[in-house]
Protein backbone atom coordinates (compact mmCIF):
# COMPACT_ATOMS: atom_id res chain seq x y z
CA UNK A 1 0.00 0.00 0.00
CA UNK A 2 1.47 3.58 -1.15
CA UNK A 3 0.63 6.38 1.13
CA UNK A 4 1.72 9.78 -0.73
CA UNK A 5 2.98 12.26 2.30
CA UNK A 6 2.64 16.08 1.24
CA UNK A 7 4.86 17.37 4.42
CA UNK A 8 3.73 21.45 3.54
CA UNK A 9 4.38 24.31 4.94
CA UNK A 10 5.51 26.14 7.97
CA UNK A 11 4.66 23.37 10.87
CA UNK A 12 4.05 21.43 8.51
CA UNK A 13 7.05 19.48 8.26
CA UNK A 14 7.59 19.64 11.88
CA UNK A 15 4.08 17.97 12.82
CA UNK A 16 4.66 15.63 9.77
CA UNK A 17 8.06 13.76 11.13
CA UNK A 18 6.18 13.07 14.49
CA UNK A 19 3.24 11.66 12.42
CA UNK A 20 5.37 9.17 10.73
CA UNK A 21 7.48 8.33 13.41
CA UNK A 22 4.73 6.64 14.76
CA UNK A 23 2.97 5.69 11.48
CA UNK A 24 5.81 3.54 10.72
CA UNK A 25 5.62 2.10 13.91
CA UNK A 26 1.97 0.66 13.64
CA UNK A 27 2.19 0.06 10.11
CA UNK A 28 5.79 -0.81 8.85
CA UNK A 29 4.51 -1.99 6.02
CA UNK A 30 3.37 0.76 4.30
CA UNK A 31 5.29 2.39 1.60
CA UNK A 32 5.50 6.00 2.18
CA UNK A 33 6.68 8.83 -0.79
CA UNK A 34 7.33 12.16 0.03
CA UNK A 35 6.63 14.24 -2.80
CA UNK A 36 6.78 18.39 -3.60
CA UNK A 37 3.44 20.62 -2.55
CA UNK A 38 2.58 23.94 -1.37
CA UNK A 39 4.69 26.89 -1.45
CA UNK A 40 8.12 25.17 -1.56
CA UNK A 41 7.04 23.72 -4.42
CA UNK A 42 6.01 27.01 -5.88
CA UNK A 43 9.77 27.94 -5.50
CA UNK A 44 11.02 25.13 -6.69
CA UNK A 45 8.84 24.34 -9.77
CA UNK A 46 6.41 27.52 -10.22
CA UNK A 47 3.47 25.34 -9.31
CA UNK A 48 2.10 24.35 -6.12
CA UNK A 49 0.54 21.58 -6.93
CA UNK A 50 3.21 20.04 -9.91
CA UNK A 51 2.00 17.20 -12.51
CA UNK A 52 4.57 14.90 -11.27
CA UNK A 53 2.98 15.24 -7.76
CA UNK A 54 -0.68 14.97 -8.68
CA UNK A 55 -0.26 11.92 -11.10
CA UNK A 56 1.64 10.29 -7.82
CA UNK A 57 -1.50 11.00 -5.46
CA UNK A 58 -3.91 9.63 -7.74
CA UNK A 59 -1.64 6.48 -8.50
CA UNK A 60 -1.71 6.26 -4.38
CA UNK A 61 -4.42 4.48 -2.08
CA UNK A 62 -4.42 7.82 0.69
CA UNK A 63 -2.71 11.23 0.94
CA UNK A 64 -1.11 12.20 4.09
CA UNK A 65 -1.06 15.84 4.23
CA UNK A 66 0.39 18.45 6.36
CA UNK A 67 -0.94 22.55 5.98
CA UNK A 68 0.09 24.61 3.30
CA UNK A 69 0.64 28.49 3.12
CA UNK A 70 2.96 30.73 3.33
CA UNK A 71 2.75 34.75 4.15
CA UNK A 72 4.98 35.49 1.43
CA UNK A 73 2.78 34.19 -1.08
CA UNK A 74 -0.51 35.93 -0.08
CA UNK A 75 -0.98 38.49 -2.40
CA UNK A 76 1.00 36.69 -5.19
CA UNK A 77 -0.56 35.33 -8.26
CA UNK A 78 0.42 31.81 -7.44
CA UNK A 79 -0.48 30.72 -4.30
CA UNK A 80 -0.22 27.55 -2.50
CA UNK A 81 -3.82 27.28 -1.50
CA UNK A 82 -4.66 27.07 -4.89
CA UNK A 83 -2.81 23.31 -5.15
CA UNK A 84 -4.71 22.53 -2.27
CA UNK A 85 -8.29 23.48 -4.16
CA UNK A 86 -7.16 21.82 -7.25
CA UNK A 87 -5.68 18.82 -5.51
CA UNK A 88 -9.57 17.89 -3.48
CA UNK A 89 -11.18 18.47 -6.54
CA UNK A 90 -8.89 16.22 -8.97
CA UNK A 91 -9.63 13.47 -6.43
CA UNK A 92 -12.95 14.44 -6.21
CA UNK A 93 -12.82 13.92 -2.41
CA UNK A 94 -16.46 15.79 -1.83
CA UNK A 95 -16.93 14.47 1.56
CA UNK A 96 -15.04 16.13 4.32
CA UNK A 97 -15.04 14.47 8.14
CA UNK A 98 -14.37 16.55 10.52
CA UNK A 99 -15.04 14.82 14.39
CA UNK A 100 -14.46 17.24 17.49
CA UNK A 101 -13.97 14.85 19.91
CA UNK A 102 -13.56 15.92 23.95
CA UNK A 103 -14.79 13.96 27.16
CA UNK A 104 -18.54 13.46 26.78
CA UNK A 105 -18.51 15.34 23.87
CA UNK A 106 -18.28 14.30 20.09
CA UNK A 107 -19.45 15.86 17.16
CA UNK A 108 -19.08 15.02 13.27
CA UNK A 109 -19.00 17.38 10.78
CA UNK A 110 -19.19 16.57 7.65
CA UNK A 111 -18.40 19.53 5.04
CA UNK A 112 -19.13 19.81 1.04
CA UNK A 113 -15.60 20.02 -0.39
CA UNK A 114 -15.53 20.47 -3.83
CA UNK A 115 -18.09 22.57 -4.53
CA UNK A 116 -19.94 26.05 -3.82
CA UNK A 117 -18.30 29.18 -3.16
CA UNK A 118 -14.88 28.08 -3.07
CA UNK A 119 -15.10 26.75 -6.30
CA UNK A 120 -17.64 28.96 -8.69
CA UNK A 121 -17.33 31.70 -10.70
CA UNK A 122 -15.36 34.48 -9.89
CA UNK A 123 -13.86 37.70 -11.38
CA UNK A 124 -13.82 41.23 -11.27
CA UNK A 125 -15.98 43.53 -13.31
CA UNK A 126 -15.60 46.53 -15.15
CA UNK A 127 -16.98 49.08 -12.59
CA UNK A 128 -15.20 47.31 -9.93
CA UNK A 129 -17.03 44.39 -8.50
CA UNK A 130 -15.92 42.00 -7.18
CA UNK A 131 -18.01 38.76 -6.93
CA UNK A 132 -17.61 35.01 -5.95
CA UNK A 133 -20.66 32.62 -6.81
CA UNK A 134 -22.26 29.91 -4.82
CA UNK A 135 -23.75 27.09 -6.94
CA UNK A 136 -24.26 23.42 -6.24
CA UNK A 137 -26.49 20.51 -8.39
CA UNK A 138 -28.66 18.62 -6.69
CA UNK A 139 -26.23 15.51 -7.35
CA UNK A 140 -23.80 17.08 -5.48
CA UNK A 141 -26.50 17.35 -2.28
CA UNK A 142 -27.91 14.26 -2.45
CA UNK A 143 -24.35 12.05 -2.80
CA UNK A 144 -22.80 14.46 0.87
CA UNK A 145 -26.08 13.70 2.56
CA UNK A 146 -26.37 10.07 1.67
CA UNK A 147 -22.24 9.85 3.69
CA UNK A 148 -23.71 11.61 6.49
CA UNK A 149 -26.64 9.52 6.60
CA UNK A 150 -24.52 6.56 6.38
CA UNK A 151 -22.17 7.54 9.10
CA UNK A 152 -25.12 8.70 11.16
CA UNK A 153 -26.39 5.08 11.27
CA UNK A 154 -23.01 4.02 12.50
CA UNK A 155 -23.32 7.13 15.70
CA UNK A 156 -26.11 8.36 17.53
CA UNK A 157 -28.92 8.33 14.48
CA UNK A 158 -28.98 11.93 14.69
CA UNK A 159 -28.27 14.13 11.57
CA UNK A 160 -28.68 17.69 11.65
CA UNK A 161 -28.67 19.59 8.03
CA UNK A 162 -27.27 23.43 8.20
CA UNK A 163 -28.11 25.64 5.71
CA UNK A 164 -29.33 29.70 5.18
CA UNK A 165 -32.80 28.55 3.76
CA UNK A 166 -34.70 31.54 4.45
CA UNK A 167 -32.02 33.75 2.19
CA UNK A 168 -30.33 31.53 0.04
CA UNK A 169 -31.45 29.79 -3.12
CA UNK A 170 -29.23 26.86 -3.00
CA UNK A 171 -29.91 26.39 0.52
CA UNK A 172 -33.58 25.92 -0.32
CA UNK A 173 -32.46 23.48 -3.14
CA UNK A 174 -30.24 21.65 -0.42
CA UNK A 175 -33.03 21.49 2.42
CA UNK A 176 -35.53 19.72 -0.31
CA UNK A 177 -32.77 17.21 -1.16
CA UNK A 178 -31.28 16.43 1.82
CA UNK A 179 -34.89 16.02 3.20
CA UNK A 180 -35.88 13.24 -0.04
CA UNK A 181 -32.85 11.51 1.09
CA UNK A 182 -34.07 11.27 4.69
CA UNK A 183 -36.46 9.15 3.60
CA UNK A 184 -34.15 6.40 2.48
CA UNK A 185 -32.95 6.24 6.35
CA UNK A 186 -35.91 6.54 8.45
CA UNK A 187 -33.46 4.89 11.43
CA UNK A 188 -31.92 8.39 11.05
CA UNK A 189 -33.73 11.41 12.94
CA UNK A 190 -32.75 14.77 10.92
CA UNK A 191 -33.36 18.66 12.05
CA UNK A 192 -32.54 21.31 9.71
CA UNK A 193 -31.26 24.29 10.97
CA UNK A 194 -30.32 27.69 9.75
CA UNK A 195 -26.51 28.40 10.13
CA UNK A 196 -26.36 31.38 12.15
CA UNK A 197 -28.36 29.55 14.94
CA UNK A 198 -26.45 26.27 14.33
CA UNK A 199 -23.31 28.76 15.46
CA UNK A 200 -25.12 29.77 18.47
CA UNK A 201 -26.41 26.07 19.56
CA UNK A 202 -22.84 24.31 18.80
CA UNK A 203 -21.57 27.16 22.01
CA UNK A 204 -24.70 27.12 24.31
CA UNK A 205 -25.67 23.50 23.76
CA UNK A 206 -22.86 21.40 21.97
CA UNK A 207 -24.12 17.84 22.85
CA UNK A 208 -27.33 18.18 21.42
CA UNK A 209 -25.51 17.39 17.95
CA UNK A 210 -23.85 13.77 16.93
CA UNK A 211 -23.85 14.36 12.71
CA UNK A 212 -23.81 17.94 11.17
CA UNK A 213 -24.24 18.11 7.42
CA UNK A 214 -23.35 21.38 5.38
CA UNK A 215 -21.79 23.00 2.55
CA UNK A 216 -18.33 23.97 1.91
CA UNK A 217 -18.11 27.57 3.70
CA UNK A 218 -20.59 26.88 6.38
CA UNK A 219 -18.44 23.55 7.24
CA UNK A 220 -15.20 25.37 7.16
CA UNK A 221 -16.01 28.23 9.88
CA UNK A 222 -18.47 25.93 12.06
CA UNK A 223 -15.62 22.99 12.46
CA UNK A 224 -12.72 25.59 13.32
CA UNK A 225 -15.35 26.93 16.22
CA UNK A 226 -16.64 23.21 16.76
CA UNK A 227 -12.64 22.56 16.83
CA UNK A 228 -12.35 25.25 19.44
CA UNK A 229 -14.94 24.06 21.57
CA UNK A 230 -13.44 20.36 22.08
CA UNK A 231 -9.65 21.37 22.63
CA UNK A 232 -8.71 23.76 20.15
CA UNK A 233 -7.55 23.66 16.89
CA UNK A 234 -4.18 21.95 17.27
CA UNK A 235 -6.30 18.61 18.38
CA UNK A 236 -8.70 18.62 15.22
CA UNK A 237 -8.09 16.40 12.18
CA UNK A 238 -9.68 15.57 9.02
CA UNK A 239 -10.78 13.16 6.31
CA UNK A 240 -11.92 14.13 2.61
CA UNK A 241 -13.55 11.03 0.92
CA UNK A 242 -14.35 10.30 -2.48
CA UNK A 243 -16.32 7.27 -3.65
CA UNK A 244 -13.42 5.78 -5.63
CA UNK A 245 -10.05 6.95 -5.34
CA UNK A 246 -7.52 7.60 -2.79
CA UNK A 247 -8.64 10.37 0.43
CA UNK A 248 -6.61 13.04 1.54
CA UNK A 249 -6.24 13.36 5.14
CA UNK A 250 -4.87 16.17 6.58
CA UNK A 251 -5.17 18.37 10.02
CA UNK A 252 -7.88 20.96 10.22
CA UNK A 253 -5.09 23.70 11.16
CA UNK A 254 -3.03 25.85 8.61
CA UNK A 255 0.62 26.21 8.56
CA UNK A 256 1.50 28.72 12.02
CA UNK A 257 3.80 30.99 10.46
CA UNK A 258 3.81 32.70 13.98
CA UNK A 259 5.30 29.88 15.80
CA UNK A 260 6.75 27.66 12.15
CA UNK A 261 10.40 26.59 13.26
CA UNK A 262 9.79 26.66 17.22
CA UNK A 263 9.77 23.33 17.64
CA UNK A 264 6.42 23.81 19.93
CA UNK A 265 3.44 22.94 17.37
CA UNK A 266 1.11 20.45 18.36
CA UNK A 267 1.36 17.38 16.40
CA UNK A 268 -2.20 15.96 17.42
CA UNK A 269 -4.08 17.17 14.67
CA UNK A 270 -1.73 15.78 12.55
CA UNK A 271 -1.59 12.44 14.34
CA UNK A 272 -5.38 12.00 14.34
CA UNK A 273 -5.47 12.75 10.49
CA UNK A 274 -2.94 9.70 10.30
CA UNK A 275 -5.33 7.47 12.21
CA UNK A 276 -8.41 8.67 10.33
CA UNK A 277 -6.43 7.60 6.95
CA UNK A 278 -5.93 3.68 8.57
CA UNK A 279 -9.04 3.49 9.42
CA UNK A 280 -11.15 5.38 6.12
CA UNK A 281 -8.50 5.42 3.91
CA UNK A 282 -6.84 1.42 3.80
CA UNK A 283 -9.67 0.12 6.52
CA UNK A 284 -7.04 -0.87 8.97
CA UNK A 285 -9.11 -0.48 11.75
CA UNK A 286 -7.48 -1.72 14.63
CA UNK A 287 -4.17 0.17 13.58
CA UNK A 288 -6.27 3.28 13.65
CA UNK A 289 -7.60 2.34 16.98
CA UNK A 290 -4.16 1.37 18.39
CA UNK A 291 -2.59 5.15 17.36
CA UNK A 292 -5.62 7.06 18.36
CA UNK A 293 -5.25 5.28 21.85
CA UNK A 294 -1.94 5.85 22.20
CA UNK A 295 -2.26 9.68 21.50
CA UNK A 296 -5.01 10.83 23.41
CA UNK A 297 -3.52 8.79 25.97
CA UNK A 298 -0.32 10.63 26.25
CA UNK A 299 -2.68 14.20 25.62
CA UNK A 300 -4.60 12.92 28.76
CA UNK A 301 -1.45 12.86 30.76
CA UNK A 302 -0.71 16.27 29.72
CA UNK A 303 1.94 18.52 30.65
CA UNK A 304 3.41 21.37 28.66
CA UNK A 305 5.58 19.37 26.25
CA UNK A 306 7.22 20.50 22.76
CA UNK A 307 6.62 19.01 19.30
CA UNK A 308 9.20 16.29 19.33
CA UNK A 309 8.65 14.85 22.95
CA UNK A 310 5.03 14.54 22.09
CA UNK A 311 6.12 12.57 19.34
CA UNK A 312 8.91 10.43 21.72
CA UNK A 313 5.86 10.07 24.31
CA UNK A 314 3.32 8.31 22.33
CA UNK A 315 6.49 5.93 20.70
CA UNK A 316 6.85 5.02 24.25
CA UNK A 317 3.29 4.70 24.64
CA UNK A 318 3.21 2.10 21.68
CA UNK A 319 5.93 0.48 22.48
P1 LIG B 1 -3.49 28.61 11.40
O1 LIG B 1 -4.35 27.43 11.69
O2 LIG B 1 -2.22 28.34 10.67
O3 LIG B 1 -3.13 29.38 12.76
C1 LIG B 1 -4.12 29.94 13.62
C2 LIG B 1 -3.57 30.00 15.05
O4 LIG B 1 -3.55 28.67 15.59
C3 LIG B 1 -2.13 30.51 15.12
O5 LIG B 1 -1.99 31.28 16.30
C4 LIG B 1 -1.29 29.25 15.20
O6 LIG B 1 -0.06 29.41 15.89
C5 LIG B 1 -2.23 28.31 15.97
N1 LIG B 1 -2.01 26.90 15.59
C6 LIG B 1 -2.41 26.30 14.44
N2 LIG B 1 -2.03 25.02 14.43
C7 LIG B 1 -1.37 24.79 15.59
C8 LIG B 1 -0.73 23.64 16.15
N3 LIG B 1 -0.69 22.44 15.52
N4 LIG B 1 -0.15 23.78 17.36
C9 LIG B 1 -0.19 24.94 18.03
N5 LIG B 1 -0.78 26.06 17.55
C10 LIG B 1 -1.37 25.99 16.34
O7 LIG B 1 -4.41 29.63 10.57
P2 LIG B 1 -4.02 31.01 9.86
O8 LIG B 1 -3.02 31.74 10.67
O9 LIG B 1 -5.31 31.63 9.54
O10 LIG B 1 -3.36 30.59 8.48
C11 LIG B 1 -1.94 30.46 8.26
C12 LIG B 1 -1.70 29.88 6.86
O11 LIG B 1 -2.23 28.55 6.82
C13 LIG B 1 -2.40 30.66 5.74
O12 LIG B 1 -1.50 30.72 4.65
C14 LIG B 1 -3.60 29.80 5.38
O13 LIG B 1 -4.01 29.92 4.05
C15 LIG B 1 -3.06 28.41 5.65
N6 LIG B 1 -4.09 27.39 5.94
C16 LIG B 1 -3.91 26.17 5.34
C17 LIG B 1 -4.80 25.15 5.62
C18 LIG B 1 -4.57 23.81 4.97
O14 LIG B 1 -3.47 23.53 4.52
N7 LIG B 1 -5.56 22.95 4.94
C19 LIG B 1 -5.87 25.36 6.50
C20 LIG B 1 -6.02 26.63 7.11
C21 LIG B 1 -5.10 27.63 6.81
Amino acid sequence: MTVVVLAGDGIGPEVMREALRILEKVAPDLELEEHAFGAQAIRDTGDSLPEETLAACEASEAVLKGPIGDPEFDAAEVRPEQGMLRLRAELDVYANLRPSEQGQTSILIVRELVGGLYFGERGVREDGTVYDTMEYHPTQVERITRRAFELARGRRKKVVSVDKANVLETSRMWRRVVTEVAGDYEDVALEHMLVDNAAMQLVLATDQFDVLVTENMFGDILSDLAASLTGGIGLAPSASLSDAGPGLFEPVHGSAPDIAGQGVANPMAMMLSTALMLEHGLGRVEEAARLRDAVWTTHQRGGDIRTAEFGDAVLTELS
